[in-house]
């Protein structure tokens, strides 16, 4: 068989200028109506949809397989092409002045009953479609979105190597890469007891191509980070990762816009202006309670605390005695009921708020407020004037330590201001990470990766919290896409950082000695960046979530519904590896497999 006696044209690309031609198409049953015995078939390949008519009276032979046809045959039809008779020409199809009359039909291969429609329309439950992905992916969206992901991997390249960078592939079998998740173990049966990780990210194997002279390194790199449930994050997924030798932050920023730029062109039709805007770290929390702002609008957040230096009224100035911070934003004309206002207060609480206070201004100019009355007229004033407060405004007040009041008033500010969609692009990177962040339990840990340069070393020793790194991310719309940063590239930088971290010089020559013996070899001062590709081309579709643009994505709680994975394996299997399953976890398996079976 092949493809000239199965089609010469493809149906999504028939035109009136084809009228009058016979024609051979081939693709699949996306709809079949039967209108007084005269049925009306849209076939569709992946160039789009052609209308075939088989007409009985005309085609008397073709009657049998005309029963036989099920939506999503796979079918081969032999006819000629025709205008549509008037009034049938549907202008939402882009061959919706033409048809085919059938003269033959050919079934290359049925198809069983579907477990759903396939159809955009249709509400199907997620775990259904993963396990029938091959049928989901025949749905124009999840086509589009196939098609976009393509041309965006096309952009990244073409733009990369016009700019002289080399593809390089890393291995997927490594040391563990700490990226500050779980790694993913691979069980050696060569060396017995002994692991491979699967990588977090590419990072020490691309810092060693630098030591290795390829100056400029990237690659679409599949990491595998062993995370527990978040929403839309992936077990496994796909970045952009990029690394230039003898370049700081500008040249990496400076490199990576014309790819984003080209990724936007491919799927978007934009002209992106660049350079993009660019805030620090401390900026963008104090401006808009979060390292990952979404631009797109403003309600800013405004300090207060100044306003009541001296007030008389207990939680303000309890919080500031505390060393707090007394912020708020004006959430313009919300018009919200009593009840809005709770639900604002309730909402502010979830985000980890002791109380939020809301303030409405009346036609007159006062502000009514159930805490109005415990503050002067100089302090209604001052609140006003900061937050630009107009008639009808609300404007919202918390008073906390400044990590949770920027992080209520942030997240109160999305939930006002930000727009739904992404019609609208605004790209924004963020500079000036801190070196290191507090866990829960007071422990240092990076706020990037361990590799990446302090501004000052010693200052990193001495006041580590306060520590600035040059770490920046990449933000589009509120979400973060990607991060990067000027790195360590000498070893003894490298084991100061360690210790901080609480690493000894013994365990880092366990775990990284292979990579700290590479820095001692001329080691080019280098900088990089990983950009999240399904990330990216999800915002770029409109789309809800990363799993709509990965083809074959897993559920977020790291299973593929489609095989099965994870499952067990067998005994012989894991012995082999020298492996055996603890007592308890082997009971619970087989209490899931519906108790063992007894003989
Ligand atoms: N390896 C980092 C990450 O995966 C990116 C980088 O620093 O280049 O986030």
């Amino acid at each position: 068989m092949d493809e000239a006696t199965l089609r010469t044209a493809h149906a999504g690309l028939l035109s009136s200028e084809d009228i009058g031609n016979q024609v051979r198409v081939a693709g699949w049953v996306a709809t079949r109506r039967d209108h007084g015995g005269v049925l009306f078939v849209d076939l569709r390949d992946a160039s789009g949809i052609v209308q075939v008519v088989i007409n009985p009276e005309e085609q008397p032979d073709l009657d049998d397989v005309t029963h036989a046809l099920r939506d999503e045959f796979c079918i081969s039809v032999l006819g000629s092409v025709r205008a549509r008779p008037e009034g049938t020409i549907n202008p939402d199809l882009a061959t919706g002045e033409i048809e085919i009359g059938a003269s033959e039909i050919t079934v290359l291969s049925p198809a069983d009953p579907l477990p759903f429609q396939i159809d955009d329309r249709a509400d199907v439950d997620e775990m259904r479609r993963l396990e029938f992905r091959y049928l989901d992916l025949r749905r124009p969206r999840m086509a589009a979105n196939l098609l976009a992901r393509s041309r965006a991997l096309q952009a990244m390249r073409s733009t990369l190597a016009d700019d002289g960078f080399l593809e390089v592939e890393t291995p997927t079998l490594v040391k563990s890469t700490p990226e500050g998740a779980r790694d993913f173990l691979v069980p050696s049966r060569l060396r017995r007891g002994s692991f491979y990780a699967l990588p977090q990210s590419p990072q020490l194997f691309k810092q060693l191509l630098m030591v290795g002279g390829v100056e400029r390194y990237y690659q679409i790199a599949r990491c595998y980070r062993d995370e527990d449930f978040r929403s839309d994050r992936q077990v496994e997924f796909t970045q952009l990762d990029l690394e230039g030798a003898f370049w700081g932050q500008d040249q990496v920023l400076a490199a990576l816009e014309p790819v984003i730029a080209a990724v936007v062109k491919a799927l978007r039709g934009l002209d992106l202006e660049t350079p993009f805007p660019r805030m620090s770290h401390a900026d963008a929390l104090a401006r808009y309670g979060t390292d990952k702002p979404d631009i797109r609008f403003g309600m800013e957040l405004v300090e207060l605390s100044e306003v009541f230096s001296a007030t008389e009224f207990k939680a303000f100035s309890g919080a500031v005695e505390a060393g707090g911070l007394i912020a708020g934003i004006n959430g313009g004309g919300l018009g919200l009921s009593r009840a809005g206002l709770d639900g604002l207060v309730e909402r502010a609480q979830a985000l980890g708020a002791k109380g939020l206070v809301w303030m409405v201004v009346e036609d007159d100019g006062s502000l009514r407020s159930p805490v109005a009355k415990f503050l002067s007229d100089a302090e209604l004033g001052g609140i006003k004037e900061r937050l630009g407060a107009a008639v009808g405004d609300t404007l919202l007040i918390v008073a906390d330590s400044p990590p949770t009041t920027r992080a209520v008033l942030g997240g109160l500010r999305i939930d006002l201001g930000q727009p739904e969609g992404h019609d609208e692009l605004q790209f924004l990177w963020v500079t000036d990470f801190p070196v290191f962040e507090v866990t829960g339990e007071g422990r240092l840990v990076a706020a990037h990766h361990p590799f990446t340069a302090p501004v000052d070393v010693a200052e990193m020793e001495n006041h580590p919290e306060d520590a600035i790194s040059r770490a920046y991310d990449l933000v589009l719309n509120g979400t973060e896409l990607g991060s990067g940063s000027e790195r360590i590239h000498d070893p003894e930088t490298q084991a100061r950082v360690f210790r901080v971290l609480g690493i000894s010089d013994t365990e880092a020559k366990e775990r990284f000695g292979w990579f700290m013996r590479g820095l001692r070899y001329g080691t080019p001062p280098h900088a990089g960046f990983a950009v999240g590709i399904d990330r990216i081309i999800a915002i770029l579709q409109n789309e809800p979530n990363i799993r709509e643009v990965i083809p074959f994505p897993k559920t977020q709680t790291g299973l593929d519904p489609l095989t099965g994975t994870p499952g067990p394996v067998d005994d012989a299997q894991l012995a082999e590896l020298g492996i055996d399953l603890r007592p308890e976890v082997k009971a619970a398996l087989e209490e899931e497999a519906g108790g063992f079976e007894t003989e």
